[in-house]
């Protein structure tokens, strides 16, 4: 398979390029030149088939070019190594719950996918690759413990100071050994724009191999689509019409789930469900998509005001405008409304959302409630409401137990270092430590 940039589709590179630069030279995304069409044989055997059966055939499809069958499975096997339940939560309303990996969030399947392609990928290589990474939270856990002790590759995390959970913050600045952290004095988007800046950056590029892990990156963005794959082989009932709601920050997750829909998975609609860090939701509405500055809100790992996905989303719907409009609903929510709505669900149904899939739920409630009867809908939830205890304990009233798997980073301590938000103080940065 080959990908084309965002920005020039005459502009081709190989898998390993488009995994190992992430970004296109022109700070374009890459696609898949095509998206195949799964077979009808494929999606009425789906209900028979495991979560790893599944991402082996769509996997397949994508790489089979690119991969052996070997690699395929042990990178499947690897990235798909727990359980993404469909819990019913109401009548037609269905969870699907992402964050049964190792950081409790869905961004575990991206990195485990990545680290692995990437490993495969770089075999033979003699120099070390560097993975620079911005995050606004489960970004930084769900990388860092992917590429943890992965031989011949950095991780260094850009976060934005004090605007991280600490469990989340914990989540990746205790482990150490090949994951370095630097605290930010600014928010997200600064963090995004210095790691954007240093991939188009010649001098760098010269001295060191660098790339990203961003959902950005191919390699993070497309075994997302996995699981949707997954969801709807699990679905009671087929023959009722589907929409699917995605809490939205840097859109890589929907833009995986419209990549499933494209491949030919049953989904009549999506909902892009955020906080009020609402460009898309707006976009969706009518207004031109502008960027703006993040605003922070009890969802954080969706705070992103310049969503990096967004001609993603459009390229996969060919940069038809209204084809995209057509197919997808975009609705946003504050925190009153999300704190409402967490309140509610465990009131009427014991259901624990989290502040993430609390937005994907209000969305999702928001759609079918105009259409009554006609659809069935699936919210993802995003993070398992433990990464946000103390807004969860709060909104409830009740002391959560947290996951065994959480409490371990809660004593571990933080190793990390301060950076300016300057450029300049990261190419240092990096400069100084390429000597190490
Ligand atoms: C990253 C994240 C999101 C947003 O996902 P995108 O793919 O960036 O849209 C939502 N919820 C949680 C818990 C996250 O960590």
């Amino acid at each position: 398979m080959k990908f084309y940039s965002t920005n020039n589709p005459g502009h081709k590179v190989s898998l390993k390029e488009a995994v190992i630069k992430g970004l296109a030279p022109d700070q374009g995304l890459y696609m898949p030149e095509s998206i195949p069409v799964l077979p009808r044989s494929f999606f009425d055997k789906l209900p028979e088939k495991s979560f790893q059966e599944i991402g082996y055939e769509v996997i397949s499809a994508l790489f089979k070019a690119d991969l052996s069958p070997k690699q395929i499975k042990d990178l499947v096997d690897h990235t798909l190594a727990f359980d993404a339940p469909l819990v019913k939560v109401e009548a037609g309303i269905y969870c699907l719950e992402l964050f049964h990996g190792p950081t409790l969030a869905f961004k575990d399947f991206g990195a485990r996918f990545c680290s692995k392609l990437m490993s495969m990928l770089m075999e033979g290589e003699k120099r070390k690759v560097r993975v620079l990474v911005a995050t606004s939270g489960d970004t930084g856990s769900a990388v860092a413990n992917g590429f943890y002790k992965i031989p011949g590759v950095e991780v260094i995390i850009l976060y934005p100071k004090g605007k991280v959970s600490e469990l989340q913050e914990k989540q990746f600045t205790t482990l150490g050994e090949n994951i370095h952290c630097l605290e930010v004095e600014g928010v997200f988007d600064d963090c995004q724009k210095m790691v954007k800046e240093a991939f188009l950056d010649k001098e760098l590029n010269e001295r060191m191999m660098l790339t990203s892990a961003n959902s950005i990156n191919v390699a993070r963005w497309i075994p997302q689509s996995l699981y949707y794959f997954y969801a709807y082989a699990r679905l009671p009932e087929k023959h009722k019409k589907l929409v699917v709601s995605v809490p939205s920050g840097n859109f890589g997750n929907l833009g995986a789930g419209i990549l499933a829909e494209r491949m030919g998975l049953p989904i009549d609609m999506f909902i892009a469900s955020t906080n009020l860090n609402k460009v898309v939701p707006e976009f969706l509405d009518g207004a031109p998509f502008s960027a703006k500055p993040s605003i922070q809100t009890l969802s954080n790992s969706m705070d992103v005001g310049n969503p990096s996905n967004f001609y993603r989303l459009l390229a996969l719907y060919n940069n038809d405008e209204n084809l995209f409009k057509e197919k997808v609903k975009g609705y946003f929510f504050d925190d009153e409304e999300t704190q409402q709505a967490m309140a509610k669900v465990k009131a009427e149904t014991g259901y624990i959302l989290d502040p993430h899939g609390a937005v994907g739920f209000l969305g999702l409630k928001k759609f079918i409630n105009q259409y009554p009867g006609e659809y069935q809908g699936i919210f993802l939830e995003t993070a398992h409401p433990g990464k946000f205890k103390s807004v969860v304990d709060e909104v409830l009233g009740i002391n959560l137990e947290l996951p065994d798997r959480l409490k371990k980073f809660l004593s571990g301590s933080k190793k990390v270092e301060v950076l300016e938000n300057d450029f300049d103080a990261f190419k240092n940065y990096l400069f100084e430590f390429n000597h190490v």
